[in-house]
């Protein structure tokens, strides 16, 4: 048996514990969330794991998590006889920050107190949190199928210690030995509020011992016997009734580790061709790693309610990459693996079947909660924007809801939507335009927008990364093409007078020298030189040839190192 040992915490894991300590003190109560969260997932991962080995159960088939205070001692214990941890579990999980996003997290802290709060949240406080109401944490746990116990120890102050000791019974317990001043948590009625307020949807019965009145010492004192003091049902087998918004918004909180409410959710059992519940999220804030191309799904996956595997991206497209939820399969065998989901029909179904709930889910925000879609378009339209090249099945229920920046807007809010475009296009206007650039002061401010200012003619600003892209899967909306401000001859149709035609036509031969010698001297640079009406104050400009990549996708390309 190894001795104790004193190991370091990573920086970050210092960091994160001084910020915490220092700026979640308004909210200490979420730490018995976070210690509640983590019980349970433990206790998920063993019923995943025990699927192939049930001998990890031994002679403890039913999971379940205590909660128990001590008065005199004053600690906090919140046990589960999960998976639990082994010696290099515990260094790893309880030493480190390894989840990603952790770089950009810590390079957004601004040192603003209420900022880091939020920013903390949206990080996810997890287990340091625990050091918020506790000066010193003891973690003693044995992992199913390890004959050593483990225990963990720490106050928090840069260093940890870690020793084997003898544990008789499977998973994990936490003991909080509280701070002063916060003898309140000693209270079981406090403890049980906590767990009702934000635990109550875990799918486990977690438990408290009962309490009566002692008439001789006139105060509670605790008996021997438990209850459950949730609901212990998964929340998604309830009907919708039954449930409160606050219990989705909780339920969100624990599956998707978010701190913010959710902007909406959908609640559905689904009977056909194949049978399933969903319970899907659309967050409000996008995660630090939404750009990650690895990035998780946020799709659990459950059969007949037995948690079988996170981040199930064969159940929703990549473009949805954001939306969290679960799904909870009657018909999928409940060893399926990854690889049987990729070829399964049933999961094809269930896929289309959330993809539709999921873009219901955003009509519904744009046509009835105007603000709430503005902030789901800012932090989730360019991810969105994808689905028009990916997902050709729903490509025109996504095209309704695209918002684009435009001429129209002062500043560069994207909130145009093709359709409006169309309702205010000018008489004789066929074409929906559309500049492209950079930056949107770039786009805005290009010569080729000079003509349709003359002429009052709206044309929105493209300026996103995946814009280009998704312009290639994009040719008309309603009948009208979509057409670059800065490509080929421009026609403007009805709209170019004849009078200006007349003028142009005769500009030409008065200049048909002129132009003659700049194709000369340009040859080698510019396939060609025309006279132009698109510009009413710059004295040229460059335009792509018809079928030919736009500059700024050229450029882009060019940054790809392509
Ligand atoms: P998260 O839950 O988001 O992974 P936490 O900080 O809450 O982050 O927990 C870190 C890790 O510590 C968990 O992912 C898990 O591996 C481990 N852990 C924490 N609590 C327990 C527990 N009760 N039983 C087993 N492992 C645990
Ligand atoms: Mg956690």
């Amino acid at each position: 048996r190894s001795a104790k040992e004193t190991l370091g915490f990573q920086t970050e894991v210092k960091q994160l514990l001084h910020l915490m300590i220092h700026s979640l003190y308004s909210n200490k109560e979420i730490f018995l969330r976070e210690l509640v969260s983590n019980a349970s997932d433990a206790c998920d991962k063993l019923k995943f794991e025990g699927l192939h080995k049930p001998e990890l159960y031994g002679n403890d088939p039913t999971l379940g998590i205590t909660v128990a205070f001590d008065k005199a001692a004053r600690t906090i214990t919140i046990s589960d006889n999960g998976i639990g941890m082994t010696r290099e579990d515990a260094i790893a999980h309880l030493g480190t920050i390894a989840k990603s996003g952790t770089k950009e997290f810590f390079g957004k802290l601004s040192g603003d107190q209420q900022k880091d709060a939020a920013l903390i949240g949206q990080f996810g406080v997890g287990f340091y949190s625990s050091f918020i109401v506790a000066d010193k944490v003891t973690v003693e746990t044995r992992h199913a199928g390890s004959a050593e116990g483990v225990r963990w120890e720490s106050d928090a102050g840069g260093e940890y210690t870690i020793e084997a000791i003898d544990k008789p019974t499977r998973g994990t317990d936490v003991i909080l030995h509280l701070r002063e001043g916060e003898d309140d948590f000693l209270s079981r009625w406090r403890l049980k509020s906590i767990i009702s307020k934000y635990s109550d949807h875990i799918s486990l019965p977690i438990r408290m011992k009962k309490e009566e009145w002692d008439s001789e010492k006139n105060e509670y004192v605790t008996r021997d016997e438990e209850e459950t003091v949730n609901q212990a049902s998964a929340l998604w087998t309830r009907s919708k009734g039954d449930i409160t918004d606050e219990q989705y918004k909780e339920f969100f909180k624990h599956i998707a580790h978010e701190y913010d409410d959710p902007l909406a959710w959908s609640h559905a059992r689904v009977e056909g061709r194949s049978e399933y519940t969903q319970l899907l999220f659309l967050p409000a804030k996008a995660p630090f790693d939404l750009w990650d191309r690895n990035k998780k799904a946020g799709i659990k996956l459950y059969v007949k309610r037995v948690f079988i595997m996170d981040d199930a991206e064969q159940l929703m497209p990549t473009y949805l990459r954001f939306v969290k939820g679960i799904v909870d399969s009657a018909d999928l065998p409940l060893n399926v693996s990854r690889e049987i989901l990729q070829e399964s029909r049933d999961v094809k179904a269930i896929r289309e079947g959330c993809t539709k709930k999921v873009l219901g889910m955003i009509e519904d925000l744009a046509d009835n909660r105007a603000d709430d879609f503005a902030k789901f378009w800012a932090e989730f339209g360019q991810v969105l924007k994808e689905g028009i090249g990916e997902d050709s099945a729903n490509k025109e229920r996504l095209t309704k809801l695209l918002r684009f920046a435009s001429t129209r807007n002062a500043d560069a809010t994207q909130n145009v939507s093709l359709a409006a475009y169309v309702e205010a296009m000018k008489e004789g206007q066929d074409k929906i335009y559309y500049a492209t650039g950079e930056t949107w002061a770039q786009a805005k401010s290009s010569p080729h927008l000079e003509v349709f200012r003359k002429k009052g003619v709206e044309v929105l600003l493209l300026t996103d990364r995946v814009d280009e892209w998704m312009l290639s899967f994009l040719s008309e909306f309603d009948g009208k093409e979509l057409v670059s401000v800065a490509k080929g001859g421009l026609d403007l149709g009805a709209m170019q007078d004849e009078e200006e035609k007349k003028q142009a036509e005769a500009v030409e031969t008065d200049y048909k020298l002129v132009l003659e010698k700049m194709k000369g001297v340009l040859k080698e640079r510019a396939k060609d030189v025309r006279v132009t009406f698109r510009l009413t104050d710059s004295p040229s400009c460059l335009v792509a040839d018809e079928g030919e990549m736009s500059a700024t996708l050229q450029r882009l390309l060019k940054q790809a190192g392509q």
